[in-house]
């Protein structure tokens, strides 16, 4: 992630919608990429403040309606206004519910980071059209627990599971309160828990069906091992009756990553994603020089994230942070993250830096 600037000359940040330095309004301009501020412009209109874009822009409708998003768009006469990420949306947060907008508000901010980084890798999210062959969505629901009213209870209880099918993405928005992830992150024995990652975990099985079912899927199993068998129902309820091996790190990313060869790829994809975010951010602030990722040896990457990684682990246990990278990435767990290269190296980068 690059580090932006204001017409004022301060640092905006990806996550800004104000400049600290000189109160205007800010967001990211869909035509120049950047985050910057937001010039009125009459008719509730915005000129883009990045010299020499100077777009013409509005809010998208989640940022001046709902302040959960800081995206542009191109000002049309369109009713509807929703940028690149928010179009992806199917249904939000209930916000009658008191912490809902806080919830709704955290996890645009994580799937905005993962629609960053997709941009980057030029890796295609289908918006619904008649041509789209398996268009992204998202559905952001909390579960439904009966309540008691007088003598009885009414409703039925709706549990909801964070998961993808079909192109759907769904998250329980459970997963955006911070202390209830904690407390999940703990019980299962995760080393990180975070918004973004369940955001570029479930887009994993997203790729999977869009770039392997079908296509590649033999040379997937020789990597990953066979989806067909044990199916997936019953590798599920071996995994929680059993757990991981214990010998799981030697050569998976995680151990949720030994329950079924689709989540091998998509937790290997997770962390293919983390990677390509962590070296865009650390090549445009400096730290390493990353060439383009579509020419970029493999290894090459992964040494540049190791190494990366030793330093921030020390950062954070400086800090009394969790370990940014909390173990080595084993020789196995390089193959798996090789196949993931060589499956976006198609896709032509659309930013710079790191991707
Ligand atoms: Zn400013
Ligand atoms: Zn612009
Ligand atoms: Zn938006
Ligand atoms: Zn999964």
């Amino acid at each position: 992630m690059k580090v932006f600037s204001c017409v004022c000359g301060n640092s905006l940040f990806f996550e800004n919608s104000v400049c600290l330095g000189c109160g205007a309004a800010v967001g990211w301009c869909p035509l120049c990429e950047q985050i910057s501020a937001l010039i009125p412009d009459g008719d509730e209109g915005f000129r883009c403040g990045h010299e020499p874009c100077e777009a013409i822009l509005v809010k998208c409708d989640n940022y001046a309606v709902h302040d959960v998003c800081n995206r542009c768009v191109e000002k049309t006469s369109d009713v509807a206004n929703l940028c690149d990420c928010c179009l992806h949306n199917d249904t939000v947060p209930d916000l009658s519910v008191a912490g809902n907008h806080e919830k709704w508000s955290r996890l645009e901010a994580a799937k905005r980071r993962l629609i960053y980084v997709l941009d980057l890798l030029g890796l295609p999210h289908l918006t619904p059209s008649k041509d789209a062959p398996l268009p992204l969505a998202f559905d952001f629901k909390a579960d439904v627990i009966p309540t008691n009213e007088f003598w009885r209870t009414m409703g039925n209880t709706e549990r909801v599971y964070t998961g993808h099918a079909n192109g759907k993405i769904t998250i329980n928005i459970r997963e955006a309160d911070p202390v209830e992830r904690e407390a999940m992150r703990v019980d299962l024995g995760e080393a990180h828990r975070t918004l973004v990652g369940h955001f570029r975990h479930e887009i994993g099985h997203y790729y999977w069906d869009l770039l392997v079912r079908g296509q590649c899927e033999a040379d997937c199993v020789a990597v990953f091992g066979d989806h067909h068998y044990p199916s997936y129902a019953d590798a599920l309820e071996r995994y929680y009756q059993e757990g991981a091996p214990d010998d799981w790190p030697q050569s998976f990313v995680s151990a949720y990553a030994t329950m079924h060869p689709w989540e091998d790829f998509a937790e290997t994809f997770a962390t293919w994603l983390d990677m390509i975010g962590v070296l865009d951010s650390a090549h445009h602030l400096g730290f390493v020089n990353v060439p383009d990722v579509h020419t970029a040896d493999t290894d090459m990457l992964i040494e540049k994230y190791r190494g990366i990684g030793i330093a921030m682990n020390e950062m954070n246990r400086t800090m009394g942070l969790l370990d940014f990278l909390p173990k080595p990435i084993a020789p196995p767990v390089v193959e798996k993250l090789r196949f993931v290269h060589q499956l976006v190296l198609p896709f032509g980068a659309r930013g710079s830096g790191a991707a």
